[in-house]
């Protein structure tokens, strides 16, 4: 079976076909309708362009693929078209291009015109999310084939130190067919070895961890991770950034309103909030059944 891919739920439809739809149920129910819908014309072209079109069809060159980028007289005709309507003046061989509709023109212009950072926010907004610090984190796993003796609940923090939380993961009930024990470097050991080799950001966190390791166990395997973006130290002070002047646009995380996964949730629920606020999505109790 054909599978549809997940972004097409969100499209509840085409409005024109909804308008056909209704159109022709109408129709079948014997009403007398005028269609408004489309900008349908109601009457049939000038003559002499149907002549045009027709003596056209007989000719054999006609009956070629056109080029991609649509013949020059074409574009040239519509350039002077919108240049008598509009007053624009349009370069036909650049600025006109023929497609296959406007729906499909609409639906592909952002994949040819969005760029990553194409996006200009406004100055306050650029400003205030350049204030926004973030502190890095070394941190270390170990596997141990042997005991790691931690305090009670398994885990010793010290945020002032070097090395500021080490963890048996085992304890904690997310490794419980191994001993693995995770470390982290605070903020000023992490700034110091966020570049250095991995070995040496190892020994780094082996040496604090070594103080609680059993006397027999022995380290199996050891793994460094950098996390760049591990704990926002200036955060913003509200939940959300709702970009100025854009289509809605919403900042959130974990630096937006408080810190950890918990600050990243409601930060999160919120940004969801404001953006089906944005787009007008009408809650369930209030959708219109046509
Ligand atoms: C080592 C470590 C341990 C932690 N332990 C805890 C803990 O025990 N309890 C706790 O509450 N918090 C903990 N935290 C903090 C918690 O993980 C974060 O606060 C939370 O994950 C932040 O969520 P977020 O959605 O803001 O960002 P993230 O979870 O960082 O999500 C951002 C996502 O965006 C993606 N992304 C980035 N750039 C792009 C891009 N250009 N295009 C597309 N995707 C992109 C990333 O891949 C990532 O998936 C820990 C953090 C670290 C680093």
């Amino acid at each position: 079976m054909v599978q549809i891919a997940k972004r097409m739920e969100s499209f509840e439809g085409y409005l024109g076909t909804e308008m056909n739809i209704r159109l022709t149920r109408m129709k079948e129910a014997g009403r007398d309708v005028i269609n408004l819908g489309l900008g349908d014309p109601d009457v049939i072209p000038p003559l002499h362009l149907l002549e045009t079109l027709r003596d056209a069809s007989f000719h054999p060159e006609n009956h070629h693929y056109p080029s991609f980028y649509s013949i020059k007289p074409l574009k040239e005709v519509i350039a002077r078209w919108y240049g008598r309507r509009f007053g624009v003046t349009l370069d036909p061989a650049s600025e006109v291009l023929p497609l296959l509709g406007s729906s499909e023109g609409l639906f592909h212009i952002h994949l040819a015109l969005l760029d990553a950072g194409g996006i200009q926010l406004a100055a306050d907004d650029r400003a205030a999310l350049e204030r926004v610090e973030y502190a890095p984190c070394l941190a270390g796993l170990f596997w141990l084939d042997g005991q790691v003796r931690l305090p009670d609940p398994g885990a010793v923090q010290s945020p002032d130190s070097a090395v500021g939380w080490i963890a048996d993961n085992q304890r904690k009930g997310i490794s419980p067919e191994a001993t693995v024990v995770t470390v982290h470097a605070g903020p000023e050991l992490s700034h110091q070895l966020f570049e250095a080799p991995e070995r040496e950001g190892l020994a780094a966190l082996q040496a604090a961890l070594h103080l609680y390791l059993d006397r027999k166990a022995r380290i199996v395997q050891a793994q460094l991770k950098r996390w760049r973006y591990a704990m926002p130290t200036e955060l913003y002070p509200e939940r959300n950034l709702l970009a100025r002047g854009l289509p809605t646009l919403v900042f959130a995380g974990d630096a937006f309103g408080g810190p950890r996964v918990e600050g990243a949730a409601l930060s999160g629920l919120l940004a969801g909030q404001s953006i089906a606020e944005g787009l007008s999505i009408p809650s369930e109790s209030e959708k219109i059944i046509p």
